[in-house]
């Protein structure tokens, strides 16, 4: 059986792809094409436990069939980086979080940035847009 942590890494490597894609593109697929922005409102998102195997099943219900799964993935790492919650990327943020440190070692030894930027279309929970 893969590792939790394996799986992560696999993750935070199958991102790369994005590594020069600029922002504000990453954030126009995202919001066009993204499920949870046109099929349904984000704002009725039903509301993490903190179970992890509980809300993990429900992040990859609520993304599950989304085009841009990884991409959406990508741009909440950028965003809200290892303080990220809620559901992002067909994941609840505890895995988040954990791809997060794969993501940014990757990020800092091939010399690419790893602050966060401003997500320029987002919704906190029970918020109103950033
Ligand atoms: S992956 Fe999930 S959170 Fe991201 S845009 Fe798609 S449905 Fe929304």
């Amino acid at each position: 059986m893969v590792s939790r942590d394996a799986l992560h890494a696999e993750l935070a490597a199958r991102l790369d792809r994005f590594a020069d894609v600029p922002d504000a593109v990453l954030c126009a697929v995202v919001t066009r094409d993204g499920l949870c922005f046109w099929v349904f409102d984000r704002a009725e998102m039903p509301e993490l436990s903190g179970e992890p195997e509980r809300d993990r099943a429900l992040a990859a219900w609520l993304c599950a069939g989304c085009p841009v799964l990884d991409a959406c993935l990508e741009l909440e790492l950028r965003t809200a980086g290892a303080e990220s919650v809620g559901v992002w990327g067909g994941l609840a943020e505890d895995d988040r979080r954990a791809v997060h440190r794969a993501w940014a070692v990757r990020r800092a030894a091939g010399g690419r940035r790893v602050w966060k930027v401003r997500h320029p279309n987002r919704r906190p929970r029970g918020g109103e847009w950033e």
